[in-house]
């Protein structure tokens, strides 16, 4: 489904993305962990060419583009159809404030993929039903608790109907008593076989949820393997360190 190989990336002479492979099989859970500083936001981003790599090739099904060596960078439209495929949720939820949750979540669907009004508000009380959130369809997110305005994201990146769904600490930024509502969702769109890479420091949930957990460090995968192996009984001494703070 999504595939990197050989990816890098730097910001100045940071080096933050040294030779990054990758894969996430179609209907597959990858939780990525990793030490502040690591990447994973940068790797996160370079799936979707939301940050655009220096070398090495980024796939997502049939389309794939290489980076650096003289390469032709690809076109903003080619840039938006890929970005298209996938939906990105944010530790900040970035709704609009002055639309309701069901505005939020018609948005995209109306705006981006021109789909009539009437079948985008059908489409949004779905989604927003799916995120148990029919009864605040008309709240704005001024009125919704960090956990609510959360799953509002989440109804709205679905909205585009992605091929996969990507989410960058989606609970770092909740109360914590708001935070397995959150998870709840997302357990649930992995259950219904929605092909996700989420970077979290929920280690629990990467280990019950994930199919698969990568370690990085320092622009490195340090491990990848299945979630229970790499969370219970880490191959490597680096990966144990840094598991070792979450216990
Ligand atoms: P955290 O757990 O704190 O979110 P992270 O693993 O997501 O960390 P990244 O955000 O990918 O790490 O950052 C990796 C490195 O790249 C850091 O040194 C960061 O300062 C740098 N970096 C990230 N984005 C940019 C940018 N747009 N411009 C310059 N440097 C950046
Ligand atoms: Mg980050």
């Amino acid at each position: 489904m999504i595939e990197v190989a050989a990816l890098q990336k730097r910001f100045g002479d940071n080096t933050v993305l040294r030779s990054v492979d990758m894969k996430v099989g179609r209907g597959e859970v990858v939780a990525l962990i990793g030490p502040s500083g690591s990447g994973k936001s940068t790797l996160l981003r370079c799936l979707n060419l939301l940050v655009v790599p220096d070398g090495g090739a980024v796939r997502m099904g049939e389309r794939r583009f290489t980076f650096g060596g003289g390469a032709a960078l690809p076109g903003t439209q080619a840039l938006a159809k890929f970005r298209a495929a996938t939906g990105m949720v944010f530790q900040q939820f970035n709704l609009f404030p002055h639309k309701t949750a069901l505005e939020n979540v018609m948005e995209g669907p109306v705006v981006v993929r021109r789909m009539a009004r009437g079948e985008a508000e059908t489409l949004a009380r779905e989604l927003l039903g799916k995120v148990g959130l029919s009864d605040k369809a008309d709240q704005y997110p001024s009125r919704l608790s960090g956990g609510q305005k959360q799953r509002v994201a989440i109804a709205r990146a679905l909205a585009m109907q992605p091929e996969v769904m990507l989410f960058d600490e989606a609970t770092s930024a909740l109360d914590p008593e708001l935070v397995g509502e959150v998870l709840a969702v997302m357990q649930a769109l992995a259950a219904e076989g929605m092909t996700m890479v989420i970077v979290t420091h929920e280690v629990a949930f990467a280990r019950d949820v994930a199919d698969r957990v990568v370690f990085l460090r320092d622009g490195i995968i340090i491990e990848d393997g299945p979630a229970r192996q790499v969370i219970d009984a880490p191959r490597e001494e680096a990966t144990r360190a840094f598991l070792s703070h979450f216990h």
